[in-house]
């Protein structure tokens, strides 16, 4: 391939990020902050952590004391970087993703959804009990919607919590919880009410409580992973631990959901930019029939494609993000981003092994990982199928 032009940035990590005017040097220096955090602690692990199929929990206060884990948090809750924007969470999320750390990322980010609803709408006593220990990483918090019966279908959700006096009582099932291994508490779904999403509630569960017994669950993708399946049989939860309003639960969760789709769109697109980087550099050396592999048509407009692919969803990802920090809640676009964003994770992932050949299946290889890991995102957040049917109604198909 031709070196990159006066005007163009280089075909790495970094220069495949299209330029956004919604970046500022804020936002330079908090990736900085980051990625220090992620060369220093993760980078000389990750592989050893995928072996082990585990990483040790000191990660945590070391994400605290990097000053990363509390961001968007109240100071006065031991939260840094009050005034966060989504680019702070894009960047986080696009940072860990650098090396498909998907797992990770997935346990050290489950306090930016289990704890906003805590914090809004859970009672006062709370912040001191549940939030400041969370945010000083002593402490962890999951959220837990799906259940073996089903997960895309939230107003199916089948988990009961009865009011008896001072407390409810819980039972049902959850699976598939990120972080569910080593959470403290569990900011779980249930129903308090009647039949679909009316009846729905957010309780925050002690992990301890009697009753709640937790298991891995293991598999395709991410080997490092505390994934758990959880059993409630009569577990008792204090009335105070009801988040919100009852029976009013499900337009927190879409509240989560939103923001949740902002960084896996977020980890996609930065994964896609190591497949696309990995690829450039191995087809501009490797030669194959007496010229390198760029110079072979098929290979140069596979690599343009994906350069195309992943310029558009950054494109819409800067509008998506700067309607969200207007006010607007596109909630048909962010849909239709993040399917556009895992699709294309999912074909520079294929495209971007196949140009390394066979060597992409010796030693340990940051794209194999995310070749792995790349199904998740098309099924976490949101599948497929679910995103686009809920664009359609939205767009009044
Ligand atoms: C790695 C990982 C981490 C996760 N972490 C969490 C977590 O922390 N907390 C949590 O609560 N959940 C978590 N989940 C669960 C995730 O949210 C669900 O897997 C997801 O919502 C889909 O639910 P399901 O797996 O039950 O699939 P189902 O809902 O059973 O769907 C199965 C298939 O049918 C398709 N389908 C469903 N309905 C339709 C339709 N109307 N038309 C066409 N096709 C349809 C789906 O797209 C999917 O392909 C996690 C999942 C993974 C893989």
């Amino acid at each position: 391939m031709a070196a990159a032009g006066a005007s163009q940035p280089g075909l790495d990590f970094d220069g495949l990020r299209p330029p956004t005017p919604g970046l500022t040097e804020t936002h330079g220096s908090w990736r900085n902050t980051v990625r220090a955090f992620v060369n220093a602690e993760i980078a000389p692990n990750i592989d050893a952590w995928d072996a082990a199929g585990t990483f040790p929990d000191a990660i945590y206060e070391r994400a605290v004391a990097a000053g990363i884990f509390g961001m968007g948090f109240p100071a006065s809750l031991g939260g840094v970087i009050e005034d966060a924007d989504l680019y702070h969470r894009i960047i986080f999320a696009e940072e860990l993703h650098r090396l498909g750390s998907g797992v990770v990322f997935a346990d050290l980010a489950t306090h930016w959804i289990g704890l906003p609803p805590v914090i809004g709408f859970g009672a006062s006593q709370l912040h001191d009990a549940v939030v400041r220990p969370v945010l000083a990483g002593q402490q962890r918090i999951a959220f837990a919607v799906t259940e073996p019966s089903g997960g895309s279908d939230v107003s199916r959700l089948m988990t009961s919590a009865e009011r008896h006096g001072d407390h409810w009582l819980v039972n049902g099932e959850k699976t598939l919880i990120s972080g569910g291994l080593r959470a403290d508490y569990v900011l779980t779904a249930v129903r308090t009410g009647g039949a679909g999403m009316g009846g729905i509630s957010l309780l925050l569960i002690d992990a301890a409580s009697p009753g709640l017994t937790r298991a891995p669950v293991t598999g395709l993708g991410w080997y490092n992973s505390s994934i758990a399946s959880m059993s409630l049989r009569d577990v008792s939860v204090p009335a105070d631990r009801l988040i919100g309003v009852e029976n009013k639960g499900f337009s927190a969760l879409t509240r989560q959901f939103n923001i949740e789709r902002f960084s896996g769109i977020a980890a996609t697109l930065a994964m896609s930019r190591v497949c696309l980087a990995e690829a450039i550099r191995f087809a501009a050396q490797r030669e194959t029939f007496g010229k390198r592999l760029a110079e072979h048509q098929v290979i140069r407009h596979k690599l343009v494609d994906m350069v195309r692919e992943v310029h558009a969803a950054y494109g819409y990802l800067d509008q998506c993000v700067w309607r969200f920090e207007n006010g607007d809640v596109p909630i048909a676009d962010l849909c239709m981003l993040k399917v556009h964003a895992t699709t294309t994770l999912e074909s520079c992932a294929r495209e971007a092994l196949h140009i390394l050949g066979g060597s992409a299946y010796t030693g340990s290889h940051r794209l194999e990982r995310i070749y792995r890991e790349a199904r998740i995102f098309a099924v976490g957040g949101g599948t497929e199928e679910v995103l686009r049917d809920l664009a359609a109604r939205q767009l009044g198909l």
